[in-house]
């Protein structure tokens, strides 16, 4: 759909709490509503363009002990590695060459992959491409040498904003991910954060919480995506997060940050078959393509072992289905 040719949208701007609650939920013409306002409000802040992304999945060591995350240390089943900066070259050389301006370098959280970050950011960089990082909690130096390497952006998702349902679900507390989000922009790299919506005890009124949390965070990124039951987690007997509310979500950011990066996440396309493509029409512009060759991506199973991966031909047919350009 064009946003081009949307008419007005009847849809005012969320101005607090009631209002996100309401629209969370909206069916029928009213989401139709909400989603055609999220496109008028992206095409009014110039982002219609689709940002496309390539990702790393450059190490699945993990401190954390996430309960919805394959990576944790609990789980033995996974077979670990860490990429050499040598084939993170070679496959920045292959995101290169499809024209694509930003390598997302993602991993568990791994302090003995550092080093291998503070060596392939630079050499990166002289590819002419922009570094944006997923890599966890760190020290405030630590972000800090990420940014003197030539790192410019981070994504680090506050997951939940309740801080006893974080504490519950990630084992480590909500301040802490909160206080490395600030070291983060303080350093002066741009922020993504976001939330994932399904997660066991979470409420309407969390999510909604969710949202006002990152009005407060002011990133330039911001996500909602859907919970994913992995195998060999406490909660792989949990159904998959609802996408009818992550679209909502969506758009609900859309209109509340209006110039934001916002991705239509592949978990979407795992919930089903085009949910990347209804994710654009409620207001997304980013797609992430993996770029991880497959012996790596095989061990990488946030999303379950059957993850969805977003090949670049999947990624320029969502985006052409949606009457959009790649920026
Ligand atoms: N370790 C880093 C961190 O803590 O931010 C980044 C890597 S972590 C694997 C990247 C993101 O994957 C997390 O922020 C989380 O939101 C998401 N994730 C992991 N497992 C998930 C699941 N089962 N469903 C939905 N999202 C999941």
């Amino acid at each position: 759909m064009n946003a081009h040719c949307e008419p007005r949208p009847i849809i005012f701007q969320p101005a607090g709490k009631a209002d996100i609650l309401r629209l969370l939920t909206c069916k029928g013409k009213m989401q139709q509503a909400l989603f055609r306002a999220a496109r008028v409000a992206r095409q009014a802040a110039g982002m219609d363009a689709v940002k496309l992304r390539g990702v790393i999945e450059i190490s699945n060591y993990c401190q954390k002990s996430c309960d919805y995350c394959a990576i944790r240390p609990q789980n033995k089943e996974m077979v670990r590695y860490r990429m050499p900066v040598d084939t993170i070259l070679a496959i920045t050389e292959e995101i290169v060459a499809e024209g694509i301006s930003t390598v997302f370098l993602q991993s568990g959280q791994d302090p003995k992959s550092d080093a291998i970050v503070y060596e392939a950011i630079p050499r990166i960089r002289t590819l002419g491409v922009n570094v944006l990082l997923n890599l966890g909690e760190k020290s405030r130096e630590t972000y800090a040498r990420y940014v003197a390497a030539g790192a410019d952006s981070y994504i680090l998702k506050f997951e939940t904003s309740d801080p006893n349902l974080y504490a519950a679900i990630v084992g480590t507390p909500l301040a802490k991910r909160l206080e490395c989000a600030r070291w983060i922009q303080e350093v002066g790299m741009k922020l993504g954060t976001g939330n994932i919506i399904g997660l066991p005890g979470q409420t309407l009124d969390t999510l909604a919480e969710d949202i006002l949390l990152a009005q407060e965070m002011q990133p330039n990124f911001v996500s909602s995506s859907p919970f994913i039951p992995n195998e060999n987690t406490p909660l792989e007997r949990l159904n998959m997060g609802d996408l009818q509310l992550t679209l909502n979500s969506i758009a609900i950011c859309r209109l509340l940050f209006p110039n934001a990066l916002i991705p239509a996440v592949s978990a979407l396309e795992k919930i089903c078959k085009g949910g990347q493509l209804l994710g654009l029409q409620a207001g997304a512009n980013v797609l992430t393509i993996n770029f991880t060759p497959k012996d790596f991506r095989d061990k990488y199973a946030i999303y379950s072992k059957e993850r969805f991966v977003v090949s670049l031909d999947h990624a320029q047919a969502t985006i052409s289905g949606a009457g959009l350009q790649i920026r």
